[in-house]
């Protein structure tokens, strides 16, 4: 473990840090080190940072992409944050939520700032709304070509999870409609301060050119996913006819799974990413 500066920050700035914004920042410049090296940047790469805290990961961030830009949600970090960073001269920081920044228009400006195309998302995540910002990621933000996240273990092994798996559910079926999921390790919570109650994962999506199944009616692709992972215990044709979105009744429902050589009482949670897919194009008009 190589402490870095986090703690001579705190004090230096005399940070309440809030617990409620998911305010765990790293203490360890070797894991940070071991993150960016995960990240694969180069020189003419642009970073969004989201949640740089006070910025321990955004200098080495900094050394090894043209530019950084980092979206901090609390103000009373800024100071402290600008302080910390004051040696570089490719760091922006936007004092904004995540949730609510125009991100493409962001890529746009700081994209030609740093005349690249080539942009990554870097980030150790604010577990209270990990999800939302990684769906917002995948679902709305166009123009990024990876992801490096830092989650909570737990949300890792989701996203990575295979059919029939505990951890299977909307979540990985998104994330491997999209991108294609690689763990590349654990965080233990004496790597920050304040240590969190849970175990933490570094995890890279590896954004495709193109979904992994090709879907006539996207929209309907993920409701089908909803429907099917939001009443795990019901067969799949029970919950799609309660879902009430498909004009379908059950044993028209029934006719298409064994067109797809699927058994009628099959659960949602067994379908594959692709068998998703053959099911929504089968739904679709
Ligand atoms: N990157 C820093 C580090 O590794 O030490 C801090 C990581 S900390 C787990 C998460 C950071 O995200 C905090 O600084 C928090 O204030 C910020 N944050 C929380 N919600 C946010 C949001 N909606 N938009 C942007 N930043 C947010």
């Amino acid at each position: 473990m190589s402490r870095n500066n986090t703690l001579d920050v705190i004090k230096k700035h005399n940070l309440r840090l809030t617990k409620s914004l998911g305010q765990n920042f790293l203490n360890d410049d070797d894991v940070v080190r071991k993150i960016v090296d995960a990240a694969g940047l180069e020189e003419d790469t642009l970073v969004l940072e989201i949640g740089p805290g006070i910025g321990s990961m955004t200098k080495e961030l900094a050394k090894r992409a043209a530019g950084v830009v980092a979206i901090e949600i609390d103000k009373h970090l800024i100071p402290a944050l600008r302080d910390n960073l004051s040696e570089y001269s490719n760091i922006d920081i936007i004092n904004n939520d995540v949730m609510k920044a125009d991100i493409d228009a962001i890529i746009a400006e700081y994209g030609e700032k740093y005349g690249t195309k080539s942009v990554r998302t870097v980030a150790n995540l604010p577990y209270y709304i990990t999800t939302p910002i990684i769906m917002r990621f995948l679902e709305e933000v166009k123009g990024v070509q990876g992801m490096v996240f830092m989650v909570q273990r737990e949300v890792a092994q989701r996203m990575v999870a295979g059919p029939g798996t505990k951890d299977y559910g909307a979540l990985s079926v998104a994330v491997q409609f999209y991108c294609s999921p690689h763990i590349i390790f654990d965080v233990p919570p004496h790597c920050f301060i304040p240590q969190p109650e849970v175990h933490s994962t570094i995890i890279r999506l590896d954004v495709l050119e193109e979904p992994s199944v090709s879907v006539k009616d996207r929209k309907l692709y993920f409701k089908l996913v909803r429907a099917s992972f939001g009443q795990r215990r019901k067969t799949l044709v029970n919950g799609l006819s309660n879902a009430g979105f498909l004009q379908k009744d059950k044993e028209q429902l029934k006719k298409i799974l064994e067109g797809m050589g699927l058994k009628e009482n099959i659960r949602g949670e067994v379908l594959s990413v692709q068998q998703f897919g053959e099911l929504s194009n089968l739904l679709t008009l």
